[in-house]
């Protein structure tokens, strides 16, 4: 295939003085053959428009704060606002908006200069649908127990590594969250998967939550509603967060119309299942 491809775009280089039409005209008997055709008709996928930055809210995010006030966060009284961040107070808040799979975009700094250490350093936690812990600590030259490090799901797993940046500096979270889903007799039929960026680093990947995240019994999955809002924990630390946006997600959709098949010409061959 290399080789195809660099006597192509030689041929490409070749033609590209040549009009365009003469270039349409050799392009698509390249195309000629067997085509195969998956037989599902997509709905077109929404358009949304991205931010000026990859950190910026795209237009079909909710923004949870952007820096003026703390309108969508309930339990919020004690917490600060400063510029455009805002700085935890004596009680974790809550988003008033509730989230099933989604995406999350959280910047948060450690206080600076730093003061404590292991987990009484800069920690505060990122607690999806209220209850699933991802932890914020002030991982950056500072020991703990890996899975109560920064980007760990609390008690469960470590991240893969970890990409802190010094306090007072900026942090980013990106989250991407599959909700469990329950029976109607209350158990279990799929956990909660987390897939996470720490500061554009890959750091949790599809991980399978083993259930929620507290610090004094396993982990266990409870029945709970579909939707949930997005926590902030305050464990006494005045770690700041600014720019927080969630996006709802969903898989594209598609009907299928007919069965799989080649097409050559005006042939239309079916693909034969496997066995
Ligand atoms: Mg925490």
């Amino acid at each position: 295939m290399p080789s195809q491809t660099h006597h192509f775009s030689k041929f490409a280089r070749y033609v590209s003085h040549i009009a365009p039409v003469a270039i349409l005209s050799v392009v698509p008997s390249l195309a000629l053959g067997e085509e195969y055709l998956n037989g599902i008709k997509w709905t077109a996928p929404a358009i949304v428009t991205p931010g000026e930055t990859n950190a910026d809210a795209p237009s079909d995010a909710i923004v949870l704060f952007d820096g003026t006030d703390l309108s969508h966060w309930k339990n919020a009284d004690s917490w600060k606002l400063d510029g455009d961040s805002m700085i935890c107070g004596k009680a974790a808040i809550t988003s008033r908006e509730e989230f099933g799979d989604c995406q999350l975009h959280i910047e948060w700094s450690a206080p600076t200069p730093p003061s404590g250490s292991s987990q009484g350093r800069g920690n505060s936690g990122v607690f999806m649908m209220g209850r699933y812990e991802m932890q914020v600590l002030d991982s950056f030259e500072n020991d703990t127990y890996f899975d109560g490090q920064a980007g760990a799901i609390y008690k469960q797993t470590p991240p893969m590594v970890n990409a802190m940046r010094p306090p007072g500096q900026w942090n980013t979270y990106d989250v991407f969250w599959t909700c469990p889903k329950f029976k109607e007799d209350g158990s279990l039929e799929s956990p909660a998967y987390i897939t996470a960026m720490h500061n554009g680093i890959l750091i949790l990947n599809h991980f399978a939550l083993l259930g929620d995240t507290p610090f004094n019994r396993p982990p266990q999955y409870k029945s709970h509603p579909s939707k949930g809002p997005i926590s902030l924990q305050d464990h006494g630390n005045p770690v700041r967060f600014r720019n927080i946006w969630v996006r709802e997600i969903k898989p594209a959709e598609g009907v299928q119309e007919r069965e799989p098949f080649i097409r050559d010409g005006k042939n239309e061959t079916p693909v034969k299942k496997a066995d």
